[in-house]
């Protein structure tokens, strides 16, 4: 019996590769010291790998950025557009052009937009979308995953096993840039090189290569099936010497149990957590050659695992396959989890006892192998954990779940249609056509994140704190009004992250202190725990928001943070189902709604950002999560009177399969991402005659590029070519939070003649 690894957290113990990025990028330190950093954070975590006792040790899963980047960079597939960053500027190199793809690229004559970015799977974690044309050619460009196999082989020896995204998913998670041609037909240009890579791999001493295939586990075409049994077949064919492990996650193999186990590889990985009912069909199934990876601990959340539950299900596929032919592993890569609780010394002694970050994931991999070799008294403390978890007043309230059960459909609702509200807003509201707004956010600088470092610390006093706060939003109200923004936010600068500023005010949530989990690129997030029964204790905004509206005789929107944008932005409960856990914060959040409608405030907007990432991976179980989700949104909005006018804005996303849902939210005004795909995502919108009035971002904040006035003109063209262009608002696609003051000033001066330019263009 093996134990191994999927994939160890990239960013160091104290982010420090976020800082090392964010340096480099500012031009402070050079690539040499960037690299420095990035190998000591390699070599920590192998070590860390070693030290626990994990067999085979993931390599190639650090990266700069993000590791399907890595992956087009590997393949040489890198759209055109970029050729100029290597050939054109002298003194840039391969990480040059690395950046320019994630982050765009604005120096010198040169101005290229970055690459598309879209979640991974149903995670928080964002991977920059490959992109394909019909002629799309492979050929090896980066030889990083070989130099990463080499270092890590001196520290590992022969438990040094690369990972790689797998041939099929790779193409499957990416997008055809071009019409009338498949990127799934591409498979028999790439498999070619994926050849010459494992048997590089190989030829260095590589005894296993880990191939990720997600896409194993979701619905797929017979084409894409297909795929799969050419992709594997052909590299087989190929290749000896060398164990393939696909590793598939997040989902059951289901319907594609029978694919799976035939194709010729060594191993398969599969998701026990998330899908652990898959086990009894794989065992059924398995080839008496193949061996199996039981992904046990749960590398999506932080609980300890529950060590009797593994046990059974190891021991049953013990009895099927035998030891030798199983590996303990965790469900997925531990990326999506936190790095160690060690750190972690003022949670709760109770709670923590509950808890395991990814470096006590590795522990429990280790252990759970050893109980299956016999050593029971590693049982007992686990047992104890799981056991005062289930019973503890910290975790049920009685009168929380009896509010739950009490919620009626008229809750859910507002008390008109859409039409009569929208007639009301007009009157009460009267703003132009194409009114202007932002989403929330303005940028957190570094002065505005000292002030709560200082206030933890203890070098400001609250009331010195809450001053220099009034300033930094006074400030951001007045720069709105001079620059002619129709609808003012008052800047989040209260706020060190849209989910944790509402979770510290909840009963129910806990927070770390090092909990961070990569979201995209430099970008961490460090996601609360849910640990029991969420209740609201007080008015969480209204103090702010009312500040704020106070301020400026303009119209000032309130600001929150939706029940299902918590739920998934958060550690979640895994001893209650998530639609209860949602319930819960919605009602609180209700109550926030109707306090602020009550301070006076008439536009409140609910942020559901992560509305479409927890759409599950499977179509057939979409249905239930719509409903409760958008029921949840409908909770927190459904009591507030028809003359005030509720706002949701949602990150980017795939809105086609769900549009009908998006709808159902009813609210009166979404924002949504649409510039990185040029309004493509308002197809949707437009086919389904989207009757409420809608936002598309205008223009990228994930990059520090300053959009042109007369490209968000044209946006805005194409946008009022697809939807009545009375329903139209102007606004960047997202919170400014993360940008810089001079970009953001620059693009908003833009978007503002932008929408001025429109108004005159466009008939309304
Ligand atoms: N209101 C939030 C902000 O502007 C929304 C952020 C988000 O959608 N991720 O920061
Ligand atoms: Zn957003």
């Amino acid at each position: 019996m093996l134990t191994q690894n999927l994939g160890y957290p990239r960013i160091g113990g104290q982010r420090q590769l976020k800082k090392a990025c964010e340096q480099y990028w500012a031009g402070k330190i050079n690539f040499d010291e960037l690299s420095q950093v990035a190998r000591a954070i390699k070599t920590d975590n192998w070590q860390t790998q070693l030290e626990a006792g994990i067999d085979l040790i993931p390599c190639n899963d650090f990266s700069f950025y993000d590791h399907v980047l890595d992956t087009s960079l590997l393949l040489g597939n890198i759209p055109k557009r970029y050729a100029e960053v290597l050939t054109g500027v002298k003194g840039n190199s391969e990480i040059d052009l690395y950046f320019a793809m994630a982050r765009g690229y604005q120096k010198g004559d040169l101005d290229i937009t970055a690459m598309e970015m879209t979640k991974w799977l149903d995670t928080n974690y964002h991977y920059i979308v490959p992109e394909f044309s019909a002629n799309q050619e492979f050929k090896l460009f980066s030889e990083n995953i070989f130099s990463e196999f080499t270092l890590a082989q001196q520290q590992l020896g022969a438990k040094a096993k690369p990972v790689l995204l797998g041939p099929v998913s790779y193409l499957l998670l990416g997008k055809e840039k071009e019409e009338n041609f498949d990127r799934i037909d591409l498979i028999k240009k790439l498999i070619p090189l994926y050849v010459e890579i494992i048997n590089r791999l190989k030829q260095l001493g590589a005894a296993w290569i880990q191939l990720d295939e997600p896409c194993l586990a979701l619905d797929l075409s017979k084409i894409e099936k297909e795929a799969f049994e050419y992709a594997y077949r052909s590299i087989a064919n190929r290749v000896s010497g060398i164990k393939i492990l696909i590793a598939t996650y997040f989902e059951g193999l289901l319907d594609n149990t029978q694919l799976a186990v035939n194709l010729p590889v060594a191993a398969l990985h599969i998701d026990l957590v998330r899908a652990p009912e898959q086990l009894d069909e794989v065992l059924a199934f398995i080839p008496n050659y193949m061996t199996l990876s039981l992904g046990l601990i749960d590398g999506r959340n932080i609980w300890k695992n529950d060590y009797e539950k593994s046990i059974n299900l190891i021991n049953k596929a013990i009895s099927k396959l035998g030891a030798d032919r199983i590996i303990i592993a965790p469900s997925c890569s531990l990326l999506h989890s936190p790095i160690d609780l060690e750190a972690e010394t003022t949670i709760d002694p109770e709670i923590r006892n509950w808890m395991a970050f990814a470096r006590q994931k590795l522990f429990e991999v280790v252990e759970l192998k050893q109980i299956a070799q016999g050593d029971h008294t590693l049982l007992a403390a686990n047992k104890a954990a799981i056991a005062s978890r289930r019973t503890s007043v910290k975790v049920h309230k009685q009168n929380v779940k009896d509010q739950v059960a009490a919620i009626t459909e008229a809750d859910a609702s507002r008390k008109s249609p859409f039409p009569v509200r929208q007639q009301l807003h007009h009157e009460r509201f009267s703003l132009p056509a194409f009114p202007t707004t932002t989403i929330g956010s303005f940028p957190q600088t570094e002065d505005i994140r000292q002030l709560r470092a200082k206030l933890k610390k203890g070098d400001l006093t609250p009331e010195q704190y809450e001053k220099a706060i009034r300033e930094a939003t006074v400030e951001v109200i007045r720069w709105q009004e001079n620059l002619g923004l129709d609808v003012l936010v008052h800047g989040e600068f209260e706020r060190n992250d849209m989910v944790e500023y509402f979770g510290e005010q909840l009963d129910g949530f806990l927070f770390t202190k090092n909990g961070w989990v990569q979201s995209y690129g430099s970008r961490c997030v460090k996601p609360p725990v849910i640990y029991g029964d969420v209740s609201r204790r007080q008015d969480m905004t209204v103090h702010w928001i009312t500040f704020a509206a106070a301020q400026t005789k303009k119209l000032m929107k309130g600001m929150l943070t939706g029940p299902v944008t918590i739920l998934q932005w958060s550690f979640v409960r895994d001893d209650q189902p998530r639609d209860i856990t949602t319930n819960q914060i919605a009602l609180a959040i209700r109550d926030e709604v109707l306090a602020l409608e009550k301070a006076g405030i008439g536009i409140i907007q609910i942020d559901e950002a992560a509305i479409r990432e927890g759409l599950p991976l499977r179509k057939a179980k979409h249905p239930h999560y719509l409903d409760w989700a958008v029921k949840a949104f409908r909770i927190t909005a459904g009591g507030v009177e028809d003359q005030t006018q509720i706002h949701t804005h949602m990150c980017y996303s795939e809105f086609n399969q769900i549009i009908e849902h998006i709808a159902a939210m009813d609210a009166d005004v979404i924002t949504i991402e649409t510039s990185r795909s040029q309004m493509e995502l308002l197809h949707a919108f437009a086919h389904f005659k989207y009757p409420n009035e809608i936002g598309p971002g205008v223009y990228d904040i994930h990059s520090p590029r300053v959009p042109t006035t007369d490209e968000m003109v044209s946006l805005l063209i194409k946008a009022s070519a697809l939807l009545p262009a009375q329903n139209l608002w102007v606004n960047p696609d997202c919170g400014l939070k993360t940008r810089k003051w001079p970009e953001t000033k620059a693009a908003l001066e833009n978007m503002v003649a932008a929408a001025k330019a429109a108004r005159e263009k466009i008939s309304v």
